[in-house]
């Protein structure tokens, strides 16, 4: 359905809840982003439980959106436009989101608009970053793809075809006690590592090539990296190896990505995009290639209201928005499922 509206006298306010992370977020009148106001909830143990997240977000939803219009001096009525994540992520978590959107737009009688979640990432990439037709390279806890935009649509051009990079990391974090999210603490022990042993040998170290085509797998690199663990071997050795291999084979991809397509500009985004050795990786290869590698403030990288509240502001503004009867979630949403009508 198409709307003939415009934002510009308001607020967008965006809704992330495709996981662990419920997050308020805003952007102006203009478009511009605000810091967004989330939480996430963090098992003490196991993976996320469905259920429990969704149970977290429900808690937290009045609190966190209270603390946003505290935080930015506004009211309900300084906003114009609700957006929300429609997918992909866990049906439980989706539905909160959904609900508290269809809450909000329908008290505040404005409009309401589901966005593609994958898409929001690239979106507050480029808006961040000013570039123009990226290769994104998107490395999250359930996602890792490499996107391109193809005939008016984000194509994956590679993904993984197991678990995503993020959950790799958590689970091998996990398996040895450190507790969710791994990543940071994962990337931490590897530069303990390299601050120890400058000149570092893979020898003795070697993970499986988790390149597949223009697709790559991580289970093969975490079964490894634990039975490295359980032989005896430091832990921030296997660390600083997993990130080397895991790193190198999207970067590899997202080489590939740049060769087959002739473009010349890769954008990181996702949670593992808040990693210094990844993004080093990237800006060595784009300087090899006379490429440029971008990639946005962490606070953007990681799941945030702000990027879904970005995507929503586009497409309202191209006449789009969500009937109450198309605002159903999907969790299997694909990158590509959204025409992308406003760049
Ligand atoms: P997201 O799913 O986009 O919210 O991102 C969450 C994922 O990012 C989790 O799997 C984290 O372990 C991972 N992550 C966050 N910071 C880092 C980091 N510095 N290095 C590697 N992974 C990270
Ligand atoms: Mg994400």
């Amino acid at each position: 359905m198409r709307f003939a509206f415009s934002m510009r006298n308001g607020y967008t306010l965006g809704i992330e809840s495709t996981a662990h992370t419920f997050s308020f977020g805003l952007v102006d009148p203009n478009g511009e982003p605000i810091p967004s106001v989330s939480d996430t909830i963090r098992p003490t143990e196991g993976g996320i439980h469905p259920r429990e997240a969704a149970d977290h977000h429900v808690e937290l939803s009045a609190e966190l959106l209270s603390k946003l219009f505290e935080n930015n001096g506004l009211q309900p009525s300084d906003i114009t436009g609700v957006a929300y994540s429609q997918g992909p992520g866990m049906g439980a978590c989706l539905r909160i989101g959904a609900a508290a959107a269809r809450t909000i737009a329908s008290k505040l009688d404005v409009p309401l608009i589901g966005v593609n979640h994958c898409v929001a990432h690239i979106e507050i990439g480029r808006q961040q970053c000013g570039c123009d037709d990226p290769i994104l390279l998107y490395v999250s806890g359930g996602n890792t793809q490499v996107i391109a935009r193809l005939d008016g649509r984000y194509r994956v051009l590679g993904e993984t075809l197991d678990i995503g990079i993020g959950n790799m990391l958590d689970k091998f974090a996990r398996n040895h006690g450190l507790p969710f999210p791994g990543g940071p603490q994962i990337e931490k022990a590897a530069l303990k590592w390299i601050e120890e042993n400058p000149n570092p040998t893979i020898e003795g170290l070697e993970l499986p090539y988790a390149v597949h085509g223009m697709d790559l797998t991580f289970s093969g690199i975490l079964t490894a990296a634990n039975k490295l663990v359980e032989k005896g071997n430091p832990f921030e050795a296997v660390c600083w190896s997993l990130q080397e291999h895991a790193f190198a084979a999207c970067i590899e991809v997202a080489e590939r990505a740049l060769a087959h397509t002739g473009k010349s500009e890769v954008l990181l985004g996702g949670g593992v995009a808040c990693n210094e050795r990844l993004r080093n990786m990237s800006e060595i290869m784009c300087e090899e290639r006379s490429a440029s590698s971008h990639c946005p403030p962490k606070m953007y990288c990681i799941d945030n209201g702000t990027m879904i509240a970005m995507l929503g502001w586009l497409e309202l503004n191209s006449g789009r928005i969500t009937t109450p009867q198309q605002s159903g979630v999907d969790q299997e949403m694909r990158t590509d499922h959204t025409p992308v009508i406003w760049a």
